[in-house]
C-alpha cells in the first residue's frame, strides 16, 4: 500500500482514464521531464511524441522559464485583475498577443485553461448579442468530433460522445455540423470539392432550419485535434466563412492546440486563411509551464460590451487566477523565446521530414491514412483498406498500440477514430523525429502480430 502506484489507486481519480482499467493496471508515473523527454519512476526514459497534451512547444524544463517563473513569483506572487486593478506582466502579454493575433483583436481576457476559454467565448457570444440588442441570436454551431474542452459549456461545444455522456451535458443551445475528414465521410467516388460542397450545403441548410437570428457563433480547431488530427480539405475554411458572414455569425477560432506554431504558422487561422472574430489560445502559451488561456476579441465585440456596460454596470465575469502574474511572465517569456530562436523557422525546417515519415506509414497493413500539418499528425488504423472498414470500437486497436509504443520509449496518444496522434515538442530535431518513427515503427509491428494472432486481422 506504501507504493506511489497503490497509492494513486486508492486516492487520484484520473481525468480522461478508464477508471475500470486503471484500478486495475494502475499509473504510468512520470517524474522529471527534459526537453523532448520525460522519464518515469523506474528510470526510463521516454520521447514524449505529444509535448504531453499537445502543450510542451518548447520542450520540459524550459531553464528560462523557470528562472522566470522564480522571478516573476518573488516580485508579486499573486494579484488580480478584478475591479479595476491590473498587473504589469498581463498588460505586456495582452499587448503582445494583440500584435500577433491573426485578426485585428481589440482586447484579450485571461483564463487558466482552454475549457475555462472557451466556456467564456460562449458567455461573451451571449453577452455581446443581449448587449447588441439581438437576445434571440444565442445558439452555437460546432462540429462533430470537435473537442473544446470539459467545462459545462465547453463540453456542449465538444463533439465526441465520451466527453458528453453520461454527464447530462445541457445541449439545447449547440448545434453540431458535420466534421470535415475527407477520408472518413467522403461518399464513395465524391471529389474533395464535392465534399467541401456538400458539407458548405448542409451548413446553409442547418442554418436556414434554425434562423440565422437565433445563430450567435460558430467555433472551429482549425485542425482539429483530440477529433483525430483532421486536416481541414481546401476551401473549406473559405465556404464555411462565406456563410457566417452572409448570416452575421461569428467565427470562434479554437487554437488551443494549433496556436503558437504546431501546424507551421503561429497561428492555424493562418495555415487555413481564416480571420476570426475571437480566438482562444492555452497550451503553447506558456509551453505548459504554468496554466494560462487567453480570449481575443474583436474591436466589434469590445464596443458592445463597452457600450452595455454604461447601462450594465459590471461585466460580471471572471476567474481569481486570470491573468496569474507569475503565468503571464512565463508566456511572455515564453513567447519571445519563439522569436530570439526562431522556433517558426525550426518547425518550418523539420516539418517535412516529420510529415513525410508519418505519411509512409500509410503503406503498413494496418494504416488506412496517415495525415497532417506541420508539427502535428494521426495514423488512422483500418480493418480493410480497400473499403475503410474500421476495426470493432472494442477491439482497441490504437490503445493497444499506444501501449507497446511505451514498451519501446515513446509516448503518444489514441485520439478520436481509432487512430494515434503525434505533436512532439517543437524543439525536436530530425534525427529525433527519425528515432520517435523509428520506435513507433516497432509498435506498429508488435500491434501487427497481435492483431493477425487475435484473428482480427487474416
Ligand atoms: N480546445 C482544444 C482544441 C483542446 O485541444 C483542448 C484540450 O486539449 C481544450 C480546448 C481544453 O483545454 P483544457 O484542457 O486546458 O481545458
Amino acid at each position: 500500500m506504501n507504493s506511489p502506484y497503490a497509492r494513486d489507486i486508492a486516492h487520484v481519480l484520473h481525468p480522461t482514464t478508464d477508471l475500470a482499467r486503471h484500478a486495475r493496471e494502475g499509473a504510468q508515473i512520470i517524474v522529471r521531464g527534459q526537453g523532448i523527454h520525460v522519464y518515469d519512476l523506474e528510470g526510463k526514459a521516454y520521447i514524449e511524441g505529444m509535448a504531453g497534451l499537445w502543450c510542451a512547444a518548447l520542450g520540459f524544463g524550459e531553464e528560462e522559464l523557470i528562472a522566470e517563473a522564480a522571478n516573476a513569483m518573488r516580485t508579486l506572487s499573486f494579484y488580480h485583475n478584478f475591479a479595476g486593478k491590473a498587473v504589469l506582466p498581463v498588460i505586456d502579454l495582452a499587448e503582445k498577443l494583440k500584435a500577433m493575433a491573426p485578426f485585428p483583436a481589440s482586447k484579450v481576457f485571461f483564463a487558466n485553461s482552454g475549457s475555462e476559454g472557451n466556456d467564456t467565448q460562449v458567455k461573451l457570444a451571449r453577452y455581446y448579442n443581449n448587449a447588441r440588442g439581438k437576445p434571440a441570436k444565442k445558439k452555437i454551431i460546432a462540429r462533430e468530433r470537435g473537442y473544446h474542452g470539459v467545462t459545462a459549456a465547453a463540453a456542449a461545444l465538444t463533439g465526441i460522445a465520451v466527453f458528453r455522456d453520461g454527464f447530462d451535458v445541457a445541449s439545447g443551445e449547440v448545434l453540431h455540423t458535420d466534421c470535415p475528414h475527407y477520408y472518413r465521410y467522403g461518399a464513395p467516388g465524391e471529389s474533395e470539392a464535392a465534399f467541401v460542397a456538400r458539407l458548405a450545403g448542409n451548413l446553409e441548410k442547418l442554418i436556414a432550419r434554425e434562423g440565422a437570428d437565433t445563430i450567435a457563433a460558430f467555433i472551429a480547431e482549425p485542425v482539429m485535434g483530440g477529433g483525430g488530427v483532421i486536416v481541414p480539405p481546401a476551401g473549406y475554411f473559405e465556404a464555411v466563412q462565406r456563410i457566417l458572414k452572409r448570416n452575421d455569425i461569428l467565427f470562434i477560432a479554437d487554437e488551443v492546440i494549433c496556436g503558437f506554431g504546431r501546424t507551421g504558422a503561429m497561428f492555424g487561422c493562418e495555415t487555413f486563411g481564416i480571420v476570426p472574430d475571437a480566438m482562444t489560445v492555452a497550451k503553447g502559451l506558456s509551453s505548459a509551464h504554468l496554466p494560462i488561456s487567453a480570449v481575443l476579441i474583436s474591436e466589434e465585440i469590445f464596443a458592445r460590451l463597452l457600450d452595455h456596460s454604461e447601462t450594465a454596470g459590471v461585466f460580471g465575469h471572471g476567474f481569481t487566477y486570470g491573468g496569474h502574474p507569475v503565468c503571464a511572465a512565463v508566456a511572455l517569456r515564453n513567447l519571445e523565446l519563439f522569436e530570439e530562436r526562431d522556433i517558426l523557422g525550426h518547425v518550418a525546417a523539420v516539418a517535412p521530414h516529420f510529415q513525410e515519415r508519418l505519411r509512409a506509414f500509410a503503406g503498413h497493413a494496418l494504416i488506412g491514412d496517415a495525415r497532417g500539418v506541420g508539427l502535428m499528425g494521426a495514423v488512422e488504423f483500418v480493418a480493410d483498406k480497400a473499403t475503410r472498414k474500421q476495426f470493432a470500437a472494442p477491439a482497441g486497436v490504437a490503445a493497444y498500440c499506444v501501449a507497446r509504443c511505451v514498451d519501446h520509449g515513446l509516448i503518444t496518444r489514441t485520439v478520436a477514430g481509432d487512430a494515434v496522434a503525434f505533436a512532439p515538442p517543437l524543439i525536436i530535431t530530425r534525427s529525433e523525429i527519425d528515432e520517435m518513427f523509428a520506435r513507433f515503427a516497432r509498435a506498429l509491428d508488435d500491434t501487427e502480430r497481435w492483431v493477425r494472432a487475435t484473428g482480427l486481422l487474416p
